[in-house]
């Protein structure tokens, strides 16, 4: 474990009679009764004054702002992070709570603030511990890009992340929660494609239910595909239809979404299982645009966006990203890329 800094002991236990005893020799007194002195105060660096008072009990994520994710930051400073309390939860906090989240066990790994986060960040606080922040994603100071040239994601983690023909996941990357969702397949083999991350699982599963409950056949067909898959994939692609039409429908390997462990392909009996545009057109496809959102998911291709996304309409390809930025996506019928990439 590793000595906590003497200066955040002094934050926690700042009291209003001991902060002249806190503060540094030069700064003038927070607590001080002369008025003249007031003047001072405004000329001084505004963070030399930032205190952690309470640990934000909401959910909060990426593109979320203000005094909550202010003190989000704090309490992660106090933990070991020294990040700018600016207010704004933006990929550095992002990076930082998906740090601390791989970390800890017990918590999937997803960049977003929620409930388990903060019970476990809680008791960090609570026991005056540290963490060595970066030990569980470290912190690239420089973009690396593919042979390509795509430049890699660094948190591949990330439940928002950006995932396109600019972006590309680590070759590495392989979802450490990967899991089979208990939902009809059309094949019973138990193939690697029918995994997803945990989250997006339990999502999916729910989707599904109220799929059936609308008494509708909706059916999964595809959902992580390794690196290496992505790569034989389009290597066969290229060879059967050149490297320019090939791009249009597949990706390259690392630029697909599949990679996740986020996204599921859908489908059902209507269009014989196949991953067609005229699904969109079925009772199936149909119930999929209204509903998908509120189990946090969203049409990732949307029809009409293909200059945006750089992808044909795929009415069956389904990107988690939680109920939130779901909504938010498909009721305003944005993509991805003008969700994060609005008010930035
Ligand atoms: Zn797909």
């Amino acid at each position: 474990m590793f000595k906590k800094p003497i200066i955040n002991m002094c934050l926690i236990l700042m009291l209003p009679t001991f902060t002249a005893a806190c503060n540094a020799p030069e700064q003038p007194s927070n607590d001080s009764k002369n008025p003249e002195e007031t003047p001072a105060h405004s000329e001084s660096d505004p963070t030399d004054r930032e205190e952690f008072t309470e640990i934000p009990n909401e959910s909060l994520q990426k593109k979320d702002s203000g005094e909550k994710v202010k003190q989000l930051q704090l309490a992660l400073n106090e933990v070991g992070y020294e990040l700018n309390p600016s207010g704004d939860y933006d990929e550095t906090t992002t990076w930082a709570i998906t740090d601390f989240q791989l970390q800890h066990d017990t918590l999937l790994a997803s960049g977003i603030y929620d409930e388990p986060t903060k019970q476990q960040l809680e008791q960090l606080i609570e026991n005056k511990d540290v963490i060595k922040s970066g030990e569980g994603l470290p912190l690239k100071a420089e973009p690396a890009f593919t042979n390509s040239g795509t430049e890699i994601i660094a948190n591949p983690y990330d439940q928002l992340g950006l995932i396109n023909k600019e972006h590309a996941l680590p070759e590495d990357y392989i979802p450490e929660d990967l899991v089979i969702p208990d939902v009809p397949f059309p094949f019973a083999e138990d193939l690697p494609k029918k995994q997803m991350r945990q989250a997006a699982a339990a999502a999916l599963e729910e989707l599904f239910q109220a799929a059936e409950e609308a008494e509708l056949e909706l059916f999964a067909q595809s959902g992580y595909r390794s690196y290496e898959r992505q790569d034989s994939i389009f290597a066969a692609n290229v060879q059967a239809h050149g490297e320019e039409a090939a791009n249009n429908f597949s990706a390259r390997p690392g630029e697909s979404e599949h990679q996740s462990g986020l996204t599921m392909d859908v489908t059902s009996p209507a269009v014989d299982f196949d991953l067609v545009i005229e699904f969109g057109e079925t009772e199936e496809g149909k119930w999929i645009k209204e509903n998908a959102a509120d189990y946090g998911f969203i049409i990732r291709y949307p029809e009409g966006k293909e200059d945006i996304t750089i992808y044909q309409f795929e009415p069956w390809h389904l990107r988690y990203v939680g109920v939130k930025a779901a909504k938010e996506i498909m009721s305003q019928a944005i993509t991805l890329e003008e969700y994060l990439e609005a008010d930035k």
